[in-house]
């Protein structure tokens, strides 16, 4: 499109975070042009063609940013606390309709890309299309579709269970026939009841053929490790991601390795720390117990458990950060009890663990697109790259919570109508 016809549209706010600088730009505006960024800098320097109409959006004491990316989120989650064997049980017209109903939560929160970590059967690429037909609004989707895993092994019941080298690059061929951006694999076992949490899933022979099979078409592999062991076989197999990043022996000890931090950083492997689900249950908690409501027996073992390991959690994030570990923001909600439109939390638990504002931020923006292999189209705000574009009240450098004022946010120099709320 010649630039006379393109739509113009500039953005003012006290300050702009690029998601690549370590400081605020002052006084920023930003120029778009269509669906992407085409000049960022102050009102005195930025400016569009002459004589083209420009629509301009002041915002005052706002900050621009790039909208956020949650590496983690599973779309078929309701968040009511129900257990994924459960959830499973559903049919795939319910999941997809959540699904749908999730997408537009997490949009009009903020989050302008999201990976799905597993879905059940193709319910997450019947959304896709219904999105691209513009039925339904939502963030740009990164799918893995179904999780591959071992017969009985966490999140089999979403699909696809795979024994062998054979089976495992077959289950990766089909995921990407079907429309897979990415695959993931369940490393060890987890939260479902056939699978063992402190045991690796796979050997290390089937996940390599998985994720060599993956980066032969050019896609990355992300892997979930609830345990020590599961780490070193995902990094033996050439994994991308480890999600979860738990640092626990076979027999349920929370012994960190600095040895699995070290080969971690060394590969240029993401870790996604998935930190604030805890959090945001034992807030809900702390408000239910201060409240009328009062908390059972059991919430209050629930509650005095999860501050225990949350605490270790944050300690090992920490720890492998320290080692220089790249840490990668992904809520993981729908999950359990945590309800999408709520990444804000996960972004205040890597504050909570230590990180100032800024790296909180960039943990959710550019970092968590690298972890997607999505940087050179989202995650900051560069001349070039998609209008993606988050504005919030206030300054989330000095205090991340600002994150949830939202003012406006753009999909590819859209602005998203968050009125049309379900
Ligand atoms: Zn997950």
């Amino acid at each position: 499109m010649p630039a006379s016809e393109a739509q113009f549209t500039m953005l003012k706010a006290a300050r702009l975070v690029d998601g690549v600088a370590d400081f605020a730009h002052e006084r920023a505006a930003v120029l778009l042009e269509g669906s992407t960024i085409r000049q960022i800098g102050t009102a005195e320097t930025v400016h569009a063609p002459e004589g083209v109409p420009v629509r301009e959006i002041d915002y005052g004491d706002a900050t621009i940013m790039p909208g956020l990316v949650d590496c983690h989120v599973h779309l078929n989650g309701i968040g009511d606390g129900r257990a994924g064997d459960e959830l499973a049980t559903l049919p795939d017209e319910v999941l997809t309709v959540q699904a749908a109903q999730n997408a537009r939560r997490h949009l009009y929160s903020g989050v302008t890309t999201l990976r799905d970590c597993g879905a059940k059967h193709r319910t997450t690429f019947m959304l896709r299309q219904a999105v691209e037909m513009g039925i339904v609004p939502s963030p740009r989707l990164l799918l893995a579709g179904r999780p591959v895993a071992i017969i009985g092994g966490h999140l089999s019941y979403f699909g696809i269970q795979a024994t062998g080298v054979d089976e495992c690059r077959a289950a990766v061929r089909q995921l990407i026939k079907e429309g897979a951006d990415f695959i993931k694999i369940t490393a060890t076992g987890g939260s479902t009841r056939t699978s063992h949490p402190l045991r690796p899933s796979f050997d290390v022979e089937e996940l390599r053929a998985i994720c060599d099979e993956a980066h032969r078409f050019g896609k990355h592999a992300a892997a979930h490790c609830a345990s020590s062991q599961g780490m070193l076989n995902a990094l033996d197999a050439g994994i991308d991601t480890i999600i979860h990043g738990v640092h626990k022996e076979p027999d349920g000890s929370d012994t960190y390795r600095p040895d699995i931090a070290e080969r971690i950083a060394e590969q240029g492997v993401f870790v996604n720390p998935t930190i604030g689900a805890s959090v945001a249950r034992i807030r809900a908690l702390e408000s239910a117990s201060e409240g009328a409501e009062n908390i059972t027996a059991a919430q209050q073992g629930e509650l005095d458990g999860l501050r225990h390991a949350s605490e270790v959690r944050m300690d090992h994030f920490a720890r492998m950060r320290d080692a220089g570990v790249t840490m990668a923001a992904g809520s993981d909600s729908a999950w359990g009890y945590y309800r999408m439109g709520d990444f804000q939390t996960e972004i205040e638990a890597h504050a909570m663990a230590g990180m100032s504002g800024m790296e909180a931020i960039v943990s959710a923006t550019r970092d968590a697109a690298r972890s997607c292999w999505a940087e050179s189209l989202v995650g900051a705000l560069q001349p070039g790259m998609q209008a993606d574009i988050l504005v919030v009240d206030g300054d989330p450098t000095d205090d991340v919570a600002v994150l949830r004022r939202v003012a406006d946010v753009f999909i590819a120099g859209e602005r998203v109508d968050r009125q049309n709320l379900l």
